[in-house]
């Protein structure tokens, strides 16, 4: 039997697939008074895609305001590759569940949730804020400095079960599947705040979208189609730059044959695009702000390529840019996001599915980069 500590009033006995204990739920208090178990999506260590496994653990229960949803789908994110690998810096508690991303059905309402009911369908929106500050009370969740991801500072999304505030659950769309409503929460919600929120995106204005081929770089595709006058997107891939022709985007640069900022310019008749949106940093913000017309803005969500960038800040006055930056989104945000979905049907787009169990295969192949949108996996539990 685990070691008992003195609050601990469990007496049912938990082992992981390998034969040893899971000691490690039993030493602390948060999932006490267990009836049953379920099986999540977790690391013991930072590492790969080798560190994930599959392990049973207690069903969480709801506190106060909070509701457990039978997740169907999650989907993964570059974000959950970096948590894996420990490159974040939050200490973690191990074992650790992984994902920030979800969708599923409502199965138990905490003390005091009345908006929703039992059965209710609802995708995640991963961001948790303190909810009392004064730009939480401004309807300023993702700027909250006490601000975390599910799965990054807590327990995250990759489970048959798990726990959220109710106001982090959103009824989705009609016409989306599970696997495209679990999606929706990390890639639509900061796509949707880089292009409206953040970048003030205008009907008819241009709009160039870097990396083409990656989940947020699709969403901003798709979100600002409807708006932008003219889209061009980046990428090292002449199929990738094709496919997003076919989603709509009009002009497909590859970066590696030219320099954007020239092709930027050459298309444009020298002048620029309004805006850029970007989830690469670092090396690519100087060639970013060369395919800017004057006035013109970046709106930077993500480094992936690099966190420090050098530029000449002569441009930046001169040519009276701005460098905007965007993290996730509000409540707001989130609502109108949906919105948008419903209204233009959009659908993300998904490269694969992998059943749950075979959730470190399917961080190897996100790990690839070879994927053209989301990386899904089902739980098959719910709806
Ligand atoms: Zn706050």
């Amino acid at each position: 039997m685990p070691t008992h500590g003195p609050r601990l009033s469990c007496t049912m006995e938990v082992r992981r697939p390998d034969g040893r204990q899971a000691g490690a739920w039993w030493r602390g208090s948060r999932f006490c008074d267990i009836h049953s178990i379920m099986r999540a999506v977790v690391i013991d260590e930072y590492g790969g895609p080798d560190e994930v496994s599959v392990q049973d653990l207690p069903d969480p229960r709801p506190g106060p305001g909070e509701v457990v949803v039978r997740v169907a789908a999650a989907a993964l994110n570059r974000l959950d590759i970096w948590t894996l690998s420990g490159s974040l810096g939050f200490p973690l508690e191990f074992p650790h569940i992984l994902g920030a991303d979800a969708a599923g059905e409502i199965d138990v309402l905490g003390e005091g949730v009345k908006a929703l009911r039992r059965g209710a369908k609802v995708m995640v929106n991963p961001g948790l804020s303190c909810g009392e500050c004064e730009l939480c009370r401004a309807g300023e969740q993702s700027e909250c400095p006490n601000f975390k991801l599910l799965g990054e500072h807590v327990p995250g999304t990759f489970a048959e079960k798990i726990k959220v505030p109710v106001q982090n659950v959103w009824p989705f769309p009609s016409h989306l599947p599970w696997a495209e409503a679990a999606s929706l929460g990390i890639t639509f919600t900061t796509a949707y705040r880089m292009l409206y929120s953040q970048g003030r995106l205008r009907p008819g204005e241009w709009a160039l979208i870097t990396g083409i081929g990656g989940g947020l770089a699709l969403s901003l595709l798709q979100l600002a189609r409807p708006v932008a006058g003219r889209i061009f997107v980046t990428s090292s891939s002449p199929d990738k730059l094709a496919r997003a022709g076919e989603l709509g985007a009009d002009e497909g640069i590859d970066y590696t044959a030219e320099d954007v900022g020239k092709a930027v310019r050459r298309i444009t008749g020298k002048r620029g695009v309004d805006a850029v949106f970007d989830s690469a940093g670092g090396p690519s913000l100087e060639a970013n702000l060369r395919c800017l017309r004057p006035g013109g803005r970046v709106v930077i969500a993500g480094v992936t390529g690099g966190p420090q960038a050098e530029i000449d800040l002569r441009r930046i006055f001169w040519s009276q840019l701005s460098v905007i930056g965007a993290t996730m989104g509000s409540h707001r945000d989130v609502s109108d996001m949906l919105r948008a979905v419903a209204g233009g049907r959009l659908r993300p787009m998904i490269d694969r599915t992998f059943p749950f169990e075979r959730a470190s295969e399917a961080f190897s192949y996100l790990e690839s980069g070879e994927r053209f949108g989301k990386v899904v996996l089902e739980f098959g539990s719910g709806g």
